[in-house]
């Protein structure tokens, strides 16, 4: 029996779901959002209705540039060719049929993820939070199987400022009060220290100690690079104290530093590694836990599992993405395009910048904290760039790193105008 409603169940069912999107108005997209979607989220006051490339347009036809790039998950740019060609032929096949089977479009998935990582074996997931807690599961299992720590007194080693995503168990060890104050209680086994700093790393490690988790590059964290030679000591520490070294890359993997992975920057292969983002190729979410077959092959049948991780329609949107990051060396092309907009910024000498920060298309603009960075954030929507800022007053920038050099310089303008309307009503 239909329902009483308003809501155009009919209209949708008949002429589509697109006949009715094109009705509504950016102010009612707003209000329907903000009515029945809990306000976890602050968004910019922008409805995107279109994207294509690095650029997206609201619904009045108005023209952005995104710098923000779903927080570098959309690499290849809105609708690539290549990703969206495979989706509309895999639509043609099968597109969830869950771990109960088997497919071609996992096997190829899996092979794949090996050869474009170096690693050797694969547990696929859909977020980064998941891919993280893979790792942290398979790091636990490790601990009791193979290091032979006593039951339930694993300890993994994080670090202050991390983000690895918003579970409970995340949440748990993050240092930002806004991310866990309200939401515990928090299970033990996470041990703190300041990331950057070996020495205090060395320090926090017990014999209980199985594994070590950090990005190679804080991204959310405020665009935060380790010192020179931290990424290698953290793996000599591993290697000496038997734990094993476990990198997030969902944010700094596939290419966004200038290198297929983060850890690429110095000799620190991990036995584990987080991967997402981008490997959904900008349109599905797809992740991963990836690592070496000596930690991978602990896991059995029922220790852990996802319904739709590594489903047919997932995987063939991952194959398609990591060939378009391989053929066309998104690492080069990255580390290429962010020398130049890092330097594009470094080169306005703006008064209110008090640092750029950079490796690869994963560039931070740090401001002064006299700075109203509201103020940059509408003068940098006045020019028609999006970007928000992460922790520390730092502006991100990563768009997707098929931009091209035309882009890049257009965004160096655009910001050098927006920090100059700031600076002059300073
Ligand atoms: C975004 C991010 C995550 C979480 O990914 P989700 O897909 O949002 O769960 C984890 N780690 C890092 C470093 C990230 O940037």
């Amino acid at each position: 029996m239909p329902t009483q409603t308003t809501f155009p169940w009919q209209q949708i069912a008949t002429q589509g779901v697109g006949a009715v999107l094109d009705t509504l108005s950016t102010e009612e997209s707003m209000r329907l959002a903000d009515e029945y979607g809990t306000h976890n989220y602050k968004p910019l006051p922008v409805n995107v209705v279109r994207g294509e490339g690095a650029r997206v347009w609201d619904s009045e036809g108005v023209e952005y540039i995104d710098c923000i790039g779903a927080y570098s998950a959309v690499a290849h740019g809105h609708l690539s060719p290549a990703v969206v060609r495979a989706l509309q032929e895999q639509l043609t096949r099968v597109t969830l049929v869950s771990r109960a089977f088997f497919s071609p479009e996992l096997g190829l998935f899996l092979h794949a993820l090996a050869e474009y990582t170096g690693l050797d074996m694969s547990c696929p997931m859909n977020s980064g939070a998941e891919a993280n807690e893979t790792c942290i599961k398979l790091a636990r299992k490790w601990a009791y199987t193979v290091k032979g720590v006593p039951k339930d007194k694993a300890e993994i080693i994080v670090t202050t400022d991390n983000f690895h995503g918003r579970t409970t168990t995340i949440v748990g060890f993050s240092s930002e009060t806004k991310y866990k104050e309200m939401f515990g209680p928090f299970g033990p086994g996470f041990v703190e220290v300041p990331y950057g700093d070996l020495a205090a790393l060395e320090a926090a490690i017990t014999p209980n100690t199985c594994a070590f988790l950090a990005e190679p590059l804080q991204a959310e964290g405020g665009i935060i690079i380790p010192p020179d030679g931290y990424l290698a000591g953290v793996r000599q520490l591993c290697d000496k104290h038997n734990m094993l070294l476990i990198w997030d890359e969902v944010q700094t993997g596939f290419g966004r530093t200038g290198r297929k992975f983060g850890w690429q920057w110095e000799d620190a292969e991990p036995d584990l590694m987080a991967v997402g983002k981008p490997l959904g190729g900008g349109v599905l979410p797809v992740s991963a836990a990836v690592g070496k077959r000596h930690v991978m092959e602990i896991l059995e049948p029922g220790d852990h599992g996802s319904t739709f991780g590594g489903n047919p329609l997932a995987a063939a949107v991952g194959i398609a993405a990591l060939a378009e990051m391989e053929v066309h060396d998104y690492a080069g092309r990255s580390e290429r395009l962010g020398r130049r907009l890092a330097e594009g910024f470094r080169a306005l000498n703006s008064p209110l910048v008090k640092e750029v920060r950079d490796r690869g298309l994963l560039v931070g603009v740090e401001v002064h904290s006299h700075v109203d960075s509201a103020a940059l954030t509408k003068a940098l929507l006045d020019e028609r760039i999006v970007t928000k800022e992460t922790r520390k007053r730092t502006f991100r920038f990563t768009p997707p790193i098929v931009t091209d050099e035309a882009t890049i310089d257009e965004i160096i303008a655009r910001v050098g105008r927006a920090l100059a309307a700031v600076a002059a009503h300073a």
